[in-house]
């Protein structure tokens, strides 16, 4: 959720007033930190992942599951025990876990103590990390409470009680009908997040998910549980006039989406052109990742017709005015913006030769005479062209404090980088820091146990390694990500859909050519390193026209390949991993993450959305007509609690795998 900076944020009115010097300075600081450190070499390969959690609250006597707002006890407790193992620490030893609030009131981020280093060794220690993680966060939880990682409560926002303590749902920051502002994080900041989105806005949020229909959902389906006569704030009244849609699950509040959980992995690059690279080859795998993750079929107690969470989140921020929108003339501001704050990347920004200019085909909205500022100031058009498109945004929280003018700092910038959350975020390295450019990935859902979001976690380390060493190619349009996006919604994705991917995944002929161990440089430790040269060119000798770059392939098809027409990204992460000649023993714990990883693209076993949806429905007190009630939500947290835990038997969620 980006720095928590202590302060006094500004309501919107007086916030706004600010947004053009808060953008100015941004991009001077972003400027500074371009020319100081653009030059910058050599970084070595630092990554680590942000595992989200909830904390559920069970009672027992009412068979009842609740989201637990105690986590500022919880993370007190968790900071200061990170303090004092920092005190204690020996010169060998890191800190293992790292602690930070998220969205909500109910939620933990977890990450490890310090970046995993780029060494097969540190690949090993992630799904035990995750677990002692998961441990050290419930010893200072009450005996019902349990860290839970799922995408999506599915009672949030419920009728009944799904709180704890319980609050009923009136509060200033979001006027919800259906949740208390005490499900925020109290820290003033969220508040004023979620306040500040609603005033821009003029509006709250309106988030309607399509509804599953099953045989006995009433059709047209128009939600009985909107409360519809009440009149504590202006805005109860947007839900009669149009906001909640008829066959959708409506969504009135900031807290449904970035009340979500999700799997964020970030990578240190060996240079600027390294990060920039990766950002764009990452970003053709953010559907996919979303879409092989797929974890949230559930929204406000009902089943939806998708299987994940990023559109939900897109539509719980979205600040965009009507102007903006689209949906009246541009009056009192200055762009119609296609896209949420939330939302895919809309430009490749790679200075790589393959980048071929009409990948970037979508009509890029972005701030012109930012754009200009910048390249005025030595910086590339396109790198120019994404943070002037970054920075059409407003600053949605500014601290009175941060206006006075300071020295070598990035807050302004940071202002308005961490209030764009894309598929992909590309990082500069902090102002007087040993950090490297950086890039962020940001699709994948949260997985219920830490097997699973080990396993991903290293699929996506690993194919970085494998972009890096084969000089791997996977551009499309980006308008074709962005249909990919709306694909990996689609309930099954992974079994029914097909998307959009590039066929011949090596740049041309040369490209075939594997490297070898000799191009590996090794740290002299007894692991081995995934440390990449780097600084592929190639020049494209037989140029076809871009629409034969690509087809539609399924998911199945790009992770595991298909008969010598594709190899599949599994294939090339086996060829990698055998080129760096690594031992027998770290080889079968890799393998058994990547078996995973192609099972679950294979079909062989659910997605954790497909899993859930199946246990709704045919929980013996499900009526086939797509309520969740509080029993079966109770029952769903049960087993999930069981099967983190590795004590239920679940084989068509984890196949033989062993938690
Ligand atoms: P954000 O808040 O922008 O998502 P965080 O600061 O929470 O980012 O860090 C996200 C992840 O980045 C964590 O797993 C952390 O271990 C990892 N990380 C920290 N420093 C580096 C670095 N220099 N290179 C790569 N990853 C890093
Ligand atoms: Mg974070
Ligand atoms: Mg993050």
């Amino acid at each position: 959720m980006g720095l928590l900076s202590l302060g006094t944020p500004l309501p919107w009115e007086e916030a706004k007033n600010y947004a053009d010097y808060v953008r100015n300075q941004g991009i001077n600081q972003f400027l500074s930190i371009y020319h100081k450190l653009k030059d910058k070499q050599k970084d070595c390969l630092l990554w680590g992942d942000e595992v989200e959690y909830m904390v559920i609250a069970f009672d027992e006597e009412n068979k009842n599951a609740k989201l637990s707002l105690r986590v500022f006890e919880i993370l007190d407790e968790l900071q200061k025990e990170e303090e004092a193992a920092l005190k204690n620490l020996n010169s060998d030893e890191v800190i293992k876990t790292s602690w930070k609030p998220e969205y909500g009131g109910y939620m933990l981020e977890g990450t490890p103590g310090v970046p995993y280093g780029g060494t097969l060794k540190e690949l090993l220690q992630v799904e035990s990390n995750m677990k002692f993680r998961r441990q050290l966060a419930a010893k200072y939880m009450k005996p019902n409470e349990v860290p839970i990682t799922i995408t999506s409560f599915p009672n949030l926002g419920c009728q009944g009680q799904f709180l704890e303590p319980h609050y009923e749902p009136k509060g200033e920051a979001s006027r919800s009908l259906f949740v208390p502002d005490q499900i925020i994080n109290p820290h003033a900041r969220f508040q004023t997040l979620t306040a500040n989105i609603r005033k821009r806005r003029g509006s709250k949020v309106a988030i309607n998910m399509p509804i599953f229909h099953d045989t006995k959902t009433p059709k047209p389906f128009i939600d009985p549980t909107i409360p519809r006569n009440r009149n504590l704030f202006p805005e109860d009244k947007e839900a009669d006039e149009g906001m909640a849609l008829p066959d959708h699950i409506y969504m009135d509040a900031m807290v449904f989406g970035m009340g979500c959980c999700c799997l964020q992995i970030t990578f240190q690059a060996t240079n600027i052109e390294e990060a920039r690279r990766l950002y764009d080859q990452l970003a053709n795998m953010g559907p996919i990742m979303l879409a092989l993750t797929a974890a949230a079929p559930i929204y406000r107690g009902y089943l939806s017709d998708v299987d994940c969470r990023w559109n939900v989140i897109a539509g719980s921020v979205d600040d965009r005015t009507k102007e903006e929108r689209g949906l009246e003339p541009l009056k009192n501001n200055r762009f119609i913006i296609n896209k949420s704050r939330y939302d895919s990347i809309d430009c490749y920004i790679s200075t790589d030769n393959t980048l071929k200019p009409e990948y970037n085909d979508l009509d890029l909205v972005y701030d012109k005479e930012i754009c200009k500022n910048l390249m005025d100031n030595g910086i590339d058009e396109l790198l120019a062209r994404h943070i002037a498109h970054l920075f059409i945004r407003d600053p949605l929280v500014i601290f009175e404090e941060s206006l006075e003018p300071k020295e070598d700092a990035s807050d302004h910038f940071e202002n308005i980088q961490s209030t764009n959350w894309q598929t992909m975020r590309f990082k500069p390295p902090p102002p007087n820091s040993t950090i490297g450019w950086r890039v962020e990935f940001r699709s994948m859902e949260i997985q219920i146990t830490d097997f699973e979001n080990a396993a991903f976690a290293v699929f996506i380390v690993l194919l970085t390694r494998a972009i890096l060493s084969y000089g791997l190619n996977f551009y499309i349009p980006i308008s074709k990500v962005d249909e990919n996006m709306k694909i990996a919604h689609k309930r099954d994705a992974v079994l029914n859909e097909k998307f959009w991917f590039r066929k011949n995944v090596f740049e041309n002929e040369k490209n075939n050519i594997i490297y070898g161990n000799e191009n590996l440089d090794n740290d002299g430790s007894d692991s081995k390193s995934m440390q990449q040269p780097n600084g592929h060119n190639y020049t494209d000798k037989n140029p076809i026209s871009v629409e034969d770059e690509y087809e539609q392939m399924s998911i199945d098809k790009i992770i595991n390949g298909s008969c010598n027409k594709f190899p599949g990204l599994i294939t090339l992460i086996n060829r990698y991993l055998e080129s760096i000649n690594i031992d027998i023993e770290s080889r079968c714990i890799l393998g058994k993450y990547l078996e995973f990883v192609k099972k679950r693209a294979k079909g062989e076993i659910q997605t954790t959305a497909k899993w859930i949806r199946e246990f709704v429905r045919s929980h013996p007190k499900y009526q086939e007509d797509s309520v969740v009630t509080q029993e079966i939500n109770y029952d769903l947290m049960k087993i999930i609690e069981k099967i983190q835990k590795g004590e239920a038997n679940v084989p068509e969620l984890l196949g033989n795998f062993k938690v």
